[in-house]
């Protein structure tokens, strides 16, 4: 079977909320279903390699993501990949320089990536919370559970389509959360989103494998079954409101 290669785009600059995570339940869940897996780090003074299978980026404070996306557009390596099928999962910071532009951190226009057809403003007041969202059918995603922290707020265009409809937290800022494109999705989701979203990693491997997957056996989902119930229980109240 072919080696499935996860590349982890600059831990140095975008990694917060211990998105890191999104590596290790990628590669487990591979794992645990017989798919060779290797995992690439590419820090943010090397070149991005155009033949990965999934791509992930992490949260960023301002400044770290207007040089990750300079350097992004520089490189071109994500843009080969994606143009070659390639599957890419980016979280807050990484998913709003995907869009054709976003907010800096002095209120300049910054020049996004343009691989999601959509732009993110700054917003007051900073979006901070437990975030509930009902993902398009389509994805055959369950509910998503995570944390939001960002002053963003990014409107779709029509190539994109939204992730999810948001229950309970702000997401896009429009009753939507993330976004997806072809093989590229973005969502606010911190927590870290696979964690707590094992169906969001099936959807990312599923993409990148171009088959269905077996369901995991139950012992091999007890952790992540009780995370997500205590998660959704906390919050449960706010998200019935
Ligand atoms: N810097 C961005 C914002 O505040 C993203 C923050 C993040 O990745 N948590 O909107």
């Amino acid at each position: 079977m072919k080696t499935l290669r996860l590349v982890w785009i600059y831990p140095d600059l975008l990694s917060t909320y211990g998105d890191r995570g999104n590596v290790l339940i990628l590669e487990r869940r591979a794992r645990l279903r017989g798919i060779p897996v290797e995992t690439v780090e590419v820090k943010s003074d090397e070149k991005v390699p155009a033949d990965g299978s999934i791509y992930l980026m992490g949260g960023g404070e301002d400044l770290p993501q207007t040089l990750a996306a300079r350097r992004l557009l520089a490189d071109g390596g994500l843009h080969e990949a994606v143009r070659a099928g390639g599957v890419l999962f980016a979280v807050c910071a990484g998913y709003q320089m995907l869009g054709h532009d976003f907010g800096g951190s002095d209120g300049a226009t910054v020049q996004g990536l343009g691989l999601l057809d959509m732009r993110s403003a700054r917003a007051e007041p900073r979006s901070v919370g437990e975030i509930v969202a009902d993902v398009d059918p389509a994805l055959r995603v369950p509910r998503l559970t995570g944390f939001e922290n960002h002053q963003g707020q990014t409107q779709l265009g029509p190539r994109a389509r939204p992730l999810s409809r948001t229950l309970l937290g702000v997401g896009n800022g429009d009753g939507t959360e993330g976004a997806y494109q072809g093989k590229v999705l973005g969502t606010y989701l911190h927590g870290p989103a696979l964690v707590r979203n094992p169906g969001l990693a099936d959807l990312l491997l599923r993409w990148a494998t171009d088959s269905e997957l077996p369901a995991l056996p139950p012992e091999a989902e007890t952790l992540s079954g009780r995370l997500r119930d205590e998660r959704l229980a906390a919050v449960s109240t706010a998200a019935a409101q």
